[in-house]
């Protein structure tokens, strides 16, 4: 009987595996539309100056108006008009809220929404003290045979020039889009909040004149080589189609204080410590969210054959990867709410007591994850019931892009057509926040992807020290542009 039962189990097993064989044979990617990129010669060299120009005015993000230093903007905003004549002439540009710029490019066909590009015009700071780790002057925009050096280099004076290179070139070869392009370069996403926002007076303005857009593309992730022996030899372009919400939250404590000299065995500090354990050791619930699914299968689709064979059976090693995924922290934060604790308080003076110890506590939500929930968790899992709790820079997760709509078919069809049979374009949650979350309420369609061909390694250089960008990744990025404006803009 036991033995029937075993070559019974093999059996399955062997058929499952004929089964899964034959199924990775035919599990390739799914056809895109072809597109053909027009030869156009870019000057790499003049594109990769004008970044370098660019970097040179420290636009330095500010949490308030008061601290910004306006002339550099101005000094941007004249430079932009005198290196791009057609623009200027071609388009009318607006100042919004002191520093933001959008420049609207009129289409033939008033009828159709328009489509916008977003950048940002701002830099983070360098961190003091750093200031002498750089290679190069971190606004030096230095120049050498392979990158051009400085803050703003990938986030994202490189986007904001490539794009103005790309629509600048294809005025000048007298190409006039169906549809109206604006171009709403921001000037402090770095530093934004709700009060201070040049990207949401934008989209407030937009809202005001009753205008919805088509699609917008801003920053995002870049093109990453994948490249796994035997298993995955590939470009990704991973498109943000979400990003998370962000929240800091206050928990204060209660605790009788009073004088050191008498203190108790626990003072109010330990309460605190109970506290950060039990928010530590209640992470949030993951949740294996439908991009997921989309990301995992396209690019499983794109690996070798070995690969294939065990990425064809995504649903069933959901479980399985799911698990894996929630074990690495930087994974674990597309599946979950991530909760960071990060500042805490405890009382004035070394010879008091704690009366009020409190902690602050980032958390990052997953869409699906509220800030009301966030809540609820905190008084769930936190052992002490008597707690005040503050919330400070609230902001939800944002709504899901769909993948199927034009404009990020549009990034298929190009990357496609740049990287034949060579690159994978995905849904992916972006972790931070970016300017076109304020566009959610005139826009439906809102795509963050940066298409500058990096390597991982530099990627992550992005707000750290000798920030730099390949002078090649900046003239495949006008070609980019270039193509997605045409796709995008047409019927
Ligand atoms: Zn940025």
């Amino acid at each position: 009987m036991g033995l029937k039962i075993l070559l019974g189990v093999l059996a399955i097993l062997a058929v499952f595996i004929v089964i899964t064989l034959i199924r990775a044979a035919f599990y390739k990617p799914e056809k895109i539309e072809e597109h053909k990129i027009e030869k156009y010669d870019v000057d790499e060299m003049k594109v990769a100056e004008h970044l370098s120009d660019v970097i040179k005015f420290k636009t330095i993000s500010r949490a308030k108006d008061e601290g910004v230093d306006w002339g550099e903007f101005e000094k941007l905003r004249n430079y932009l008009d005198e290196k791009y004549p057609l623009i200027a002439k071609n388009t009318t540009k607006e100042i919004v809220d002191k520093g933001s710029l959008l420049y609207i490019w009129k289409g033939k066909n008033p009828d159709l929404e328009p489509m916008g590009m977003l950048a940002h015009q701002d830099v983070v700071p360098v961190a003091e003290g750093t200031e002498g780790d750089w290679e190069h002057d971190a606004f030096s925009g230095f120049i050498d045979d392979e990158f051009v050096w400085g803050r703003g280099a990938l986030d994202m004076k490189n986007h904001l020039v490539c794009v103005m290179e790309a629509v600048e070139s294809l005025m000048a070869q007298g190409f006039q889009p169906e549809r109206d392009v604006y171009l709403c370069f921001g000037h402090n996403e770095e530093s934004c909040s709700e009060e201070y926002c040049g990207a949401k007076k934008i989209a407030d303005l937009l809202k005001e004149r009753g205008i919805h857009l088509d699609s917008v593309l801003d920053e995002g992730s870049a093109l990453i080589t994948l490249d796994v022996k035997g298993i995955i030899d590939t470009k990704l372009a991973a498109v943000g189609v979400a990003e998370k919400g962000y929240v800091d939250m206050k928990i204060t404590l209660h605790d009788k204080g009073g004088h050191t000299s008498a203190a108790p065995v626990h003072s109010g500090m330990a309460k605190l410590a109970n506290t950060v354990q039990d928010l530590e050791s209640h992470q949030f619930k993951s949740h294996w969210l439908p991009f997921m699914t989309e990301l995992f299968d396209t690019i499983g689709r794109q690996a070798k054959y070995p690969g294939r064979v065990v990425m064809c059976n995504l649903p069933i090693l959901r479980p399985l990867l799911k698990f894996v995924l929630t074990r690495i922290s930087a994974a674990a934060s597309v599946l979950r709410t991530v909760t960071s604790v990060s500042m805490c308080e405890g009382s004035p003076a070394a010879n008091v007591l704690p009366q009020r110890p409190n902690i602050t506590c980032n958390f990052r939500t997953l869409p699906g994850d509220t800030i009301d929930d966030v809540e609820k968790h905190i008084r769930k899992v936190v052992r002490y019931k008597d707690i005040d709790i503050e919330r400070m820079n609230p902001k939800e997760a944002s709504e899901f892009s769909p993948t199927s709509s034009r404009a990020f078919q549009a990034i298929r069809k190009v990357e496609n057509g740049l990287h034949p049979d060579h690159v994978v374009v995905a849904p992916y949650l972006v972790m931070g926040g970016t300017d076109s979350y304020f566009y959610g309420e005139v826009c439906d369609n809102i795509l963050r992807f940066a298409p500058f061909d990096v390597s991982l390694a530099l990627f992550l250089n992005t707000h750290a020290t000798n920030e730099r960008v390949p002078i090649k990744a900046l003239g495949e990025s006008v070609i980019f542009f270039r193509e997605y404006i045409k796709v995008v803009s047409d019927k």
